[in-house]
């Protein structure tokens, strides 16, 4: 039901523009919410809320979550980062700032205002895991200096943030932490595995499977995220999290590359290279704690969340190609 105006949350959304931040906006205005998105455009797009140009209740704002930022918001949801190796690695020391100086400013905001504060974080402060499938009360296998450790670690350090601004100014505080999660609005050229594997069958080009392929994860689809994140917000302010999100089907990589080759009907072949160093060679989420404190699981198979993901890149390929013909 829609709310009355004055009685409307105001809720800030920084990385809106993004792939899971645009698909939560949607849910927010869909239950009545007035939104304000931040966003630095960096890995996100217009193109992702384009759709609500025009909405009274939408309001977009390009600002750098790394800087302070003053607003009046009733709630805050915390994912401003770039997410996919390729792009967090692109810039390294620009991930590290964004997960933590965005964290401090968020959280500084949080505590001015005294609301409620969701951050996004990763099943990849995990690591390469020695536990398996991870639950929340396992503390990680993280390389501190490798490649992928500014994401890693800036994520660590933005729940370490979360949880000393809750013990030292008590702020309400609710910590995801996402496994790979996949669909609609993925950046195409991000290098993520979904939508790489999705580009090049579409495009009849040879799928790259790095390492082996025995490598697993285990994909979540964002529909399912979502609602997973706004269960959380709604728990009570006891419950603070970290609990884990994410859907525990675990696949090899080889198998998600003949998943997406049999439902695109593509004759692409399979091509190897290396595997990225660091590249965890298991991930499966343990959902208990979601299941238990929310009653949340996934709702969406594999298959069906893959067709409607090769649809959306169907759709957009063929754009790209209108415009640059
Ligand atoms: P995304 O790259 O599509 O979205 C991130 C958004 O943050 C982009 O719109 C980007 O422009 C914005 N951003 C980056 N740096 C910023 C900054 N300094 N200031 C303001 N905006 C900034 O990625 P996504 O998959 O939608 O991820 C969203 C959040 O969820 C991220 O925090 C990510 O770490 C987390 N997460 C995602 C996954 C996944 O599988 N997609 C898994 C674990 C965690
Ligand atoms: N901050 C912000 N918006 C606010 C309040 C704070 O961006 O509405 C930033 C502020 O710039 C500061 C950070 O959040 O650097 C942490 O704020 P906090 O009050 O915790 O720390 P302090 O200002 O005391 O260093
Ligand atoms: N991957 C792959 N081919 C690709 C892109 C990724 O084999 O074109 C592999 C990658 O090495 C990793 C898995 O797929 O083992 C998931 O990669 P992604 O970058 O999507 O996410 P993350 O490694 O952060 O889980």
């Amino acid at each position: 039901m829609t709310r009355l105006y004055d009685t409307r949350k105001r809720v800030l959304v920084t990385g809106g523009a993004g792939f899971i931040g645009s698909h939560l906006i949607d849910r927010l205005l869909g239950m009545g919410n007035e939104v304000l998105c931040v966003d630095n455009l960096f890995t996100g797009t217009k193109r992702n809320i384009e759709h609500l140009h025009g909405e009274p209740r939408f309001e977009f704002m390009r600002h750098d979550v790394t800087f302070p930022l003053y607003v009046e918001v009733d709630e805050i949801y915390n994912l401003a980062c770039p997410a996919s190796p390729v792009h967090y690695q692109h810039d390294p020391v620009q991930t590290t700032k964004a997960s933590v100086h965005g964290a401090i400013n968020m959280l500084g905001l949080a505590k001015r205002l005294g609301c409620k504060i969701f951050q996004a974080s990763t099943s990849e402060v995990y690591g390469d895991p020695v536990m398996h499938p991870q639950t929340e009360e396992y503390w990680g296998n993280v390389n501190p200096i490798g490649p992928r450790s500014c994401y890693d670690e800036g994520k660590r350090c933005a729940e370490t943030l979360f949880f000393d601004y809750r013990r030292e100014h008590e702020v309400n505080i609710k910590v995801a932490r996402i496994f790979n999660t996949y669909g609609p609005r993925m950046h195409h050229a991000d290098g993520r595995v979904v939508s790489n594997f999705i580009v090049q069958a579409l495009g009849g080009e040879d799928i790259t499977l790095f390492g082996t392929g025995d490598q697993t994860r285990s994909f979540c689809y964002v529909d399912d995220l979502v609602e997973g994140i706004l269960r959380l917000m709604e728990t009570e302010s006891t419950i603070t999290g970290p609990v884990n999100l994410g859907n525990p089907g675990e696949y090899t990589i080889r198998e998600l590359a003949e998943k997406v080759v049999r439902l695109t009907g593509s004759s692409s072949g399979i091509v190897y290279r290396d595997l990225p160093e660091d590249d965890p060679k298991q991930r499966c989420p343990d959902i208990t704690m979601a299941r238990e404190i929310m009653a949340w699981e996934p709702g969406v198979t594999v298959d069906e969340g893959l067709n409607r993901t090769v649809t959306y890149f169907q759709n957009l390929l063929s754009e790209m190609t209108l415009v640059s013909a």
